[in-house]
This record gives structure tokens, sequence and C-alpha cells, in this order.
């Protein structure tokens, strides 16, 4: 018999059974898993998507993780599509290079590595560099593009295994990537056999205090495992003999929040932005349940609301498409129970995605050209972090009369 509790057995970072759920989406197909025409005929799994709070630590984290293996031996996200994001990779290597002292000789290791975008940045520098990425089809490119990569999941077992070939690396970087990994022990384990005596941890996710102003509850789906604050991660590196040493938050993609860290022992000093932060969490309700409930309550009125807003275009004859094709797109489709009777289709500038089916909704990925040619009355901004580089990219679509309509935090038009 299966019993349905509003309690997680465990937290993983703290180990103590202290999670409550306070978000639940119901069911959705997996954000990245685009579907050929073939494979619309076949069955497509769904799996619950809810989101839990730790009161021990403050971890907010998916309630039942996916296993790693059914969404990312194959991934469709690639860095360098966007200009945004393939300059943004750039800085922070260069920031890294520059903070850190890294010189001619040290290693910097890239875990999650997609195309090697950001390792191209850190190499301009001239630093040793080896990706590690478990998609296949990206070790590829980056491969093709002169960044050495390790096809595999990172692990202990694989971090002993690549020390020993290549040496200690000086800096580990991870940009959210860091939020896919359900098995927190075994990867901080392998961090902690790799890492140089001085060498630093560089990680960048979307920070949950920006994903909490902006009502981004798209932003869950099964890859992200984890919601992090800054509360959480001290504990969890702590268990690891390491400690954070400085925190920058960046207003880029979703806005970043780029964490420094390093082992105990090693003699980097510990900024000061480090307890502001934690301070301004505390001040911000991060480490109450009812922020998280609150939250979610404003969650649903705006789903309601994208609703009646797109379903209220589509009765007054207006015709609607998407623009951008992201793993967060689908979330929102998916919980918004928006298909192809609304949406004629959605373009994408990603040629992995065009001529392919939206998990859980199937409405077709085209070229962006698609867009003049058709010229839909509004385009649904499933990118909406990429506002600005879209709207400039379509000016002509604008132009002609075209309107935006940005889902979130509170659905407009524009
Ligand atoms: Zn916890």
């Amino acid at each position: 018999m299966m019993i349905q509790s509003n309690r997680l057995d465990e937290c993983r970072v703290c180990h103590r059974k202290r999670v409550r759920k306070f978000l639940s989406l119901g069911k959705t197909a997996l954000a990245n898993n685009f579907l050929t025409r073939e494979q619309l005929k076949r069955h497509e799994p769904v799996y619950p998507l809810e989101v839990g709070y730790c009161r021990g630590c403050r971890y907010v984290q998916l309630w039942k993780p996916v296993p790693p293996k059914a969404m990312f031996d194959r991934y469709l996200y690639v860095s360098s599509t966007s200009s945004t994001l393939s300059r943004h990779l750039t800085s922070v290597a260069d920031a890294v290079v520059q903070k850190l002292g890294l010189t001619d000789g040290d290693l910097v290791v890239d875990i999650g590595s997609n195309d090697g975008c950001l390792l191209r940045g850190f190499k301009a520098h001239g630093v040793h560099v080896l990706g590690v990425e478990p998609a296949r089809n990206l070790v590829g490119l980056a491969r093709r593009a002169g960044v050495a990569t390790y096809n595999g999941y990172f692990s202990l077992a694989t971090a002993k295994r690549l020390r020993r070939r290549y040496g200690p690396a000086m800096a580990v970087t991870a940009t959210n990537s860091f939020l896919h990994i359900p098995d927190l022990d075994d990867y901080l384990a392998g961090l902690d056999a790799w890492m140089a005596p001085e060498g630093v941890f560089v990680i960048e996710f979307h920070y949950l205090a920006d994903l909490m102003k902006q009502g981004a509850f798209d932003t869950v789906y099964h890859e992200h495992v984890s919601y992090y604050s800054l509360h959480p991660l001290i504990f969890l590196f702590d268990r690891f003999g390491m400690e954070v040493m400085d925190v920058k938050r960046l207003p880029v993609h979703h806005g970043q929040l780029r964490v420094y860290v390093k082992r105990k022992t090693g003699s980097r000093p510990v900024a000061d932005s480090v307890a502001q932060l934690l301070d301004a969490e505390t001040r911000l309700g991060l480490g109450r349940y009812a922020t998280y409930a609150v939250f979610a309550r404003n969650v649903f009125h705006n789903i309601r609301k994208i609703q009646r807003t797109l379903l209220g275009l589509k009765r007054s004859g207006a015709s609607i498409a998407g623009y951008g094709a992201p793993a967060k797109g689908n979330t929102l489709l998916n919980v918004c129970r928006i298909g192809p009777d609304v949406l004629d289709f959605i373009a994408d500038k990603s040629r992995l995605k065009q001529g392919l089916f939206t998990p859980g909704q199937h409405i077709p990925v085209v070229p962006a050209e698609k867009i003049l040619q058709a010229q839909p009355d509004y385009l649904l901004l499933l990118a909406w972090n990429f506002a600005e580089e879209i709207m400039q990219e379509q000016g002509e679509y604008i132009r002609r009369g075209g309107k935006f309509i940005v889902p979130v935090p509170r659905v407009r038009i524009i």
C-alpha cells in the first residue's frame, strides 16, 4: 500500500527528517525530452513535480528525483546557442582566473561541461582544462572545438580515476549542473578527492531568492533537484571540511549566485559577503516555511491568469505561437495545459530542437524564421530570461505589429 505523506524521509543535505512539501505542480513529462514524430505514438512517462523545504537546513529540494540516466544521456540544451549565455560564460572564466590567480600549469575542471563553452574561456588564459559531461552528443561538440572532455557522470570513482590521470584540480567549476545532483554526498566526496589543497570549487546557479522574486515556477523541473539559497550550502560543505569563501550575485540568465568554496585548511580568506548574504536571506524570510507557502499561492494565482489570458486571446480569434523552447517552457506549458490547440508552433534557434515536439503537450518546434512567415498576433515568451536578446532579434516582428506575452512573475502583454 502506498502511503501519501507530506513529509520526505530525509533531507539530502542535512539528512534530517524535517522536509515539508510546499509546491505540487502535478505530474509532468521530462522537460528536456523533446520527441520525434515517431516517438509521439509511444507512451510518454510522467513524474510528479513537487518541491519541499527542510526546516533543519533551509534546503529547498525536489520531492522525488528521477534517475539521471533518464535525462542526461542525450541532452539538447547547448550553452553556445545563446549569445548572452556564451558571453557570460567567458566572463565567468575571466573572473575565476583573476580571483584565484590561476597560471599556466593549473588544471581547471568543469563538471557538466556541456559543449565546452566555459572551458574555451579558460583555455584562452593558457590553463589546462578538462570537461566532465554525461551527454554523448555534447561531448562530440566539445571535442571538435578542442576541449578535452571525459564522457560520463561525475562521482567519487570518476574523480579518483581522473585525478590519477590529470593531477589535482586548482579550480573545479559547475554552472547550473550543480542543481542536477541527487547524490550530493558522492559528488562532494569526489570533489574532495580531486581538488588541490588550495583548490577552489566555483558554482553558479539560479539563486532561490531570485527565483522566488520572479515567481519562476517554470524553472522547477525534474532536472533541478535543488533550489539553493546560501544557507544550506554552508551545511553541505561543512560536512566535507569545506567552507564558502565568497559569493557574488549576478543579474544574468535568471539572476545567478556565484559561490566560491575552499577547504577549511586552505589559506584563502573568507569575504564579508558571505555573512552579509546569510543575513539578507533571513530578512527575506527564506528560513520560514510560511514564505514558501505564500510563494506557492502566488504561483497558482498566476497559473490561472496565464490560462485565462491565452484562452481569452484565442477565443477573440488571435493567433499565438511560442518563442523559445527551453526546458522551463515545458513546465509552463504542461502545468498550464497549453497545447497545440492554443500555440500554433514554438520557434527556437537551436537546430537540435527544430523538427521535434515538446514533451507532454506535443507542440511542434520550428526554426525562428517561421515567425516572420506566419506573423502570429502574439508570441508567448517561454525563454523570458533572454527577453532583451529576443526582442532585439525580433524587431521586424514587433514593427509589423506583433506582441509578446511574458508569463512571469505576473502574465503581461508588451
Ligand atoms: Zn536539511
